[in-house]
């Protein structure tokens, strides 16, 4: 408990899903959080969640924001220092899945896919870095994905923008070392999420596809948003100084398998 006290921390798309488990550890481990999230609605029953686990201690903010908006980024950006002062932690979480066959793939499905799962993260780094680079202070936490180094057939072009992610965080994690700003990410393998239910359920057999999902992982379970928002809360925290410009996967060891 308190790993986070006296931090502020905003996290995009907290919602739901991996972005809620993030703002809610957060919470539990003392900071003070930002909820920017597109949804108003599930930025509030994400905030109603954390109020009711602290309790009258609780400090949280819900913000509406569309990470593919640079200005609504930094409008969420000053609302949380207006509410809580400078902001040492930044999580960007928001992110969409965005399957296509590249041949057939529309012009508005690749500029969908960058919009939120690369620009998206570039300006919530553009939005906080002046600040944590002047105060010589921070912590970013990208959420990438194991699709940042590995390919799955027909899931064109969320890769792509994934592999950006990581190339965005060890250039920024270089660029800002000097300054005591890490920037890192996290490449989650399957976690159980609303986005990973939508996706079975396109399938032509969602309990099919679930279950071959499942037999795919070397512990035969996929991983809970709890189990990222545990590595989040230690990249974000004093605990890893000295971690920069790296990525540590939460996968159940899933992309160290060759085959069976
Ligand atoms: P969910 O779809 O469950 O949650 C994503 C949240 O982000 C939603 O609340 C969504 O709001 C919000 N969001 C979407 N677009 C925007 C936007 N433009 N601006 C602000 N918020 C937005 O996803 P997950 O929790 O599963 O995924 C979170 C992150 O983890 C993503 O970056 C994803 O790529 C990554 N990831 C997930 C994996 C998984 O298996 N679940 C595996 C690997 C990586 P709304 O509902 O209104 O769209």
């Amino acid at each position: 408990m308190n790993r986070l006290a006296g931090k502020a921390a905003l996290v995009t798309g907290a919602g739901r899903g991996i972005g809620a488990a993030i703002a809610l550890a957060f919470a539990r481990e003392g900071a003070a959080v930002v909820l920017a999230e597109l949804d108003p609605d599930a930025a509030q029953r994400t905030a109603a969640q954390i109020e009711a686990q602290i309790g009258a201690g609780a400090r949280v903010l819900a913000v509406q924001t569309d990470v593919t908006q640079a200005a609504s980024v930094q409008h969420a950006v000053s609302e949380g220092e207006r509410a809580f002062g400078a902001l040492d932690v930044l999580v960007n979480n928001a992110g969409i899945n965005v399957f296509c066959d590249p041949l057939t793939m529309s012009d508005a499905d690749w500029r969908r896919c960058f919009a939120v799962d690369l620009d998206g993260v570039w300006n919530g780094c553009r939005a906080v870095l002046p600040g944590m680079v002047e105060r010589g202070a921070g912590s970013i936490v990208n959420i990438a994905s194991t699709h940042a180094f590995k390919i799955i057939p027909g899931c064109f072009p969320y890769p792509v923008a994934k592999h950006g992610v990581i190339g965005l965080t060890r250039a920024l994690g270089i660029e800002y070392a000097p300054r005591n700003v890490r920037v890192n990410a996290i490449a989650p393998g399957y976690i159980e999420t609303q986005l990973t239910h939508d996706w079975w359920n396109e399938q032509p057999d969602p309990a099919a596809a679930k279950q071959a999902t499942l037999a795919l992982q070397p512990m035969k379970r996929i991983g809970r948003p709890e189990e990222v928002a545990m590595t989040a809360v230690f990249l974000a925290s004093d605990e890893a100084p000295f971690i920069n410009a790296s990525c540590i996967t939460v996968d159940g060891g899933r992309s160290a398998l060759y085959h069976d």
